[in-house]
This record gives structure tokens, C-alpha cells and sequence, in this order.
């Protein structure tokens, strides 16, 4: 099973699935802010 680096959870791994793939959710569900984007700018508009 895989564990979140963020936060130190462990994340569900459906056997069809890859730890990337699972840790992707995981990080969508928990840690959307890291998934928006890693820069600063907390814009909404982006182009
Ligand atoms: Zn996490």
C-alpha cells in the first residue's frame, strides 16, 4: 500500500490501479491545493 508524502496517510490502492493513479486521488481528495499548481498565484483566470 502506498503513503501519502504530504500527509503521512496511507492511501487506498485498488489492485487495478497504479500507485501513481491511486496517489493522484488521494492527492485530489486531501491535497488539491498541491494539484492546482505548485506556483503562488491563487488566480482563478489562467491562460
Ligand atoms: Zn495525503
Amino acid at each position: 500500500m502506498a503513503t501519502c508524502k504530504t500527509c503521512g496517510k496511507k492511501i487506498r490502492q485498488p489492485k487495478e490501479m497504479s500507485v501513481g493513479a491511486a496517489s493522484r486521488i488521494h492527492y485530489w481528495k486531501f491535497h488539491r491545493d498541491v494539484m492546482l499548481g505548485s506556483s503562488k498565484k491563487k488566480t482563478k483566470a489562467r491562460r
